[in-house]
């Protein structure tokens, strides 16, 4: 492991930011703090890059504690999302500068700066800019020198805060690939704020999901979006349905349908939620299995090789989302149906003894 947080504790006056968070971060490893906006992803990195102390808990680097080590002794680097590069600066002497400002006798040679400099460059693509200042610079090219900036001290942990945030969303894109890229090329272990979930589902290797202080899961991106934990993990993770269901004498029951027979672990319970993704809601023309939820289509807008179809049922009115693919929308098209049957592929009920159950209908 290279990084062991453990019980740590942060309070701003009464306000509990933190609240016993223990955590391991593998070496080599890409993780993602994720969370909405106040759930503690910045505090959290803040506190691994010995920006801010914790009021209790350890935290140990490469198996030594380090909670009460000084950022400069901590061999982290930063990138923020607005991270102010030296604006009389050429980007060279961006790069340069952590190099430049070292004690003398750990300080590289003219020569040996420049080479490092320019395979830093090279690395973010940027070797042609070198001189330019960052003004000349787009959005997207000052956050590839703000990386070449923090790794040219060749730290062992990587720290972004949310990087990207600020770019437009195609950029982000191509950043975000670039980013695993270039973790994957070089030795270091990269810790990554964001609350974008579609950002950290793409990049990193673990996502440790966050709220309000606290650590919901912590998973590979196939754990946390095949199998929350909880209700929070899953609705935060996508687009959801969520249907106030209940059970009855081993049926699930939504309205007056029955939807499913369950499995004995079911007790009778009057309100039980039920969470459908939108690519797991099936939407027919006839009720093939008798199952179906009776809707209408209120709209269907086509996203490349997906249609996005928001329907409405007929019994509750209520809202569901539908993800399906193009074949079967215009299918259903040339059989236009007044009313439609939505059926689910899968879904997870949370049951009141506190366990997931996925089944498939
Ligand atoms: P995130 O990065 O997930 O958006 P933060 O770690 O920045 O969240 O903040 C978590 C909570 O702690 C927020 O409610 C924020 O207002 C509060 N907070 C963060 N830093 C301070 C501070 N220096 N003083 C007071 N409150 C703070
Ligand atoms: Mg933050």
């Amino acid at each position: 492991m290279s990084i062991e947080i453990s019980n740590i504790h942060k309070r701003f006056g009464s306000f509990l930011a933190l609240e016993d968070i223990n955590l391991s971060i593998p070496n080599g490893e890409l993780t993602a703090l994720l969370g909405p906006s106040g759930s503690g992803k910045t505090t959290l990195l803040r506190i691994i890059a010995g920006l801010e102390s914790p009021d209790s808990g350890h935290i140990g680097f490469f198996g030594e504690d380090s909670t009460h080590k000084h950022t400069k002794d901590r061999q982290v680097g930063f990138v923020f999302q607005h991270y102010a590069l030296f604006k009389h600066m050429s980007v060279f002497e961006n790069v340069a500068f952590g190099l430049r400002v070292r004690p003398k006798k750990n300080r590289p040679s003219e020569e040996e700066i420049a080479h490092r400099v320019h395979h830093l460059l090279h690395m973010v693509q940027l070797q042609a800019m070198a001189n330019r200042l960052p003004s000349e610079l787009s959005g997207g090219q000052k956050q590839r020198v703000a990386l070449a900036r923090a790794l040219a001290v060749e730290p062992k942990v990587l720290l972004l805060d949310e990087p990207f945030g600020a770019l437009d969303a195609k950029v982000r894109q191509e950043l975000r690939r670039w980013l695993r890229k270039l973790h994957d090329e070089i030795n270091v272990t990269s810790v990554f704020v964001t609350h974008d979930q579609e950002e950290a589902l793409e990049v990193s290797d673990k996502i440790v999901v966050m709220n309000q202080g606290k650590i919901e899961q912590v998973g590979t991106p196939e754990e946390v979006y095949d199998k929350p934990s909880n209700p929070f993990v899953y609705g935060f993770l996508g687009s959801v349905n969520l249907f106030h269901a209940r059970v009855n004498e081993g049926s699930l029951y939504l309205g007056g349908t029955s939807l499913q027979t369950l499995d004995e672990s079911f007790k009778n319970q009057e309100e039980a939620s039920l969470f459908v993704r939108p690519h797991e809601v099936l939407i027919e023309s006839s009720d093939s299995r008798g199952s179906g939820i009776k809707a209408r289509i209120l709209t269907a807008r086509s996203l490349g090789a997906r249609v996005r179809v928001e329907l409405e049922s007929i019994e509750e009115g209520k809202f569901i989302e539908a993800d399906i693919d193009k074949e079967s929308w215009n299918q259903l098209k040339k059989e236009n149906p007044s009313t439609v049957f939505v059926r689910f592929l899968g879904a997870k009920i949370y049951s009141q003894n506190d366990t997931w159950s996925h089944y498939v209908i």
